[in-house]
């Protein structure tokens, strides 16, 4: 049976939470916790039976991260994420402009390395580093399942934003050359928005990929 993927957009810029579900195992893995994503996940997690045996934090960036320290207290399920996104976790950059917001540091039980492997049943989830909008951010990348969760690596139409700190013009055209390298039917689960595939997403991908050679 085929992974299950479930998404729900939370918090005030419709962030992308994803509830990746193995059928045979009824375990599931989430893939980043944006504000107010907590409840809705283990609320669609007991409705479907499925337990949370892992969280997948993309990169660090406040919007993926708000309920990541309350979804790991309240599901118990260890978190995982790259080690450049530790002082980050450990110490949340706040959005402009808001002081009311706060975010409850956590830190991480495992750490990913690019070419790590994430296992959810007989699923093999390939860890890629793939920095440019975030020094730190990772995708996991099914390769039997063909699909592809990037955080805000790409989007339908683009790449994440790299007027930030931490972000790199330089680095976003090396991870759209290792990303290029995908096949065509790959399902690319965004941060904010709706799936596209790098099919799809291919013509500006290699124009960004040659911008800035190596
Ligand atoms: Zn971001």
């Amino acid at each position: 049976m085929n992974l299950k993927i479930a998404s729900f957009p939370c918090g005030p810029i419709a962030t992308n939470a994803y509830l990746v579900i193995d059928p045979e195992t009824q375990q599931a893995l989430v893939v980043d916790a944006p504000p107010d994503s907590a409840g809705v996940l283990q609320e669609e997690a007991r409705d479907r039976g499925v337990q949370i045996a892992l969280i997948v934090i993309t990169h660090t960036h406040w919007d993926h991260i708000g309920d990541a320290a309350r979804l790991r207290r309240e599901t118990g399920a260890p978190l995982a994420t790259h080690p450049l996104a530790v002082p980050r976790l450990e110490q949340p950059r706040l959005p402009l402009g808001d002081p009311s917001f706060t975010i409850e540091p956590v830190s991480p039980d495992h750490l990913l390395e690019d070419g790590d492997v994430v296992e959810l049943g007989r699923w093999r989830f390939r860890v890629i580093h793939t920095p440019g909008h975030a020094s730190e951010q990772i995708s996991l990348y099914e390769p039997a399942a063909r699909v592809l969760f990037g955080g805000d690596t790409l989007f339908a139409g683009g790449y994440g934003r790299v007027d930030l700190p931490g972000a790199s013009v330089e680095q976003t055209a090396a991870t759209m050359r290792r990303l290029l390298e995908l096949p065509d039917e790959v399902t690319v689960y965004p941060g904010h928005g709706q799936p596209t595939t790098i099919g799809r997403e291919r013509p500006w991908m290699i124009q960004v990929a040659s911008s800035s050679p190596a």
